[in-house]
């Protein structure tokens, strides 16, 4: 039993920089924790995920901060956020996936 070829999306780049300053990205590697279900597409997961850092912990004008990015790695529907506090997330950045809503059943 063949199953039907899903269309495949691209991959949205993540925010270079933000507030001015430059994010390093981690690469992609599989969410830890099982996600919910994309909302956007319905797909079950698990969803994506990568870890960004700024600043420089030698430098005082140049804080560390954290960022961190979920992708669902059917549509592409790409979040980032920025780690505000322990468990804090700030939202600062939302792709829209291309693929219709719902379009995996
Ligand atoms: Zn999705």
């Amino acid at each position: 039993m063949t199953m039907p070829d899903l269309p495949a999306y691209a991959e949205r780049s993540l925010p270079a920089e933000h507030g001015g300053r430059p994010i390093r990205w981690s690469e992609w590697g599989e969410a830890p924790k099982l996600s919910h279900a994309c909302d956007w597409c319905g797909d079950p997961g698990p969803c994506v995920m990568a870890g960004g850092r700024q600043g420089n912990p030698l430098a005082k004008d140049d804080p560390l901060r954290w960022f961190v990015a979920y992708r669902c790695s059917s549509c592409q529907e790409t979040r980032v956020y920025q780690q505000t506090g322990a468990a804090d997330l700030k939202p600062i950045a939302h792709f829209k996936p291309e693929s219709p809503k719902g379009g995996r059943t």
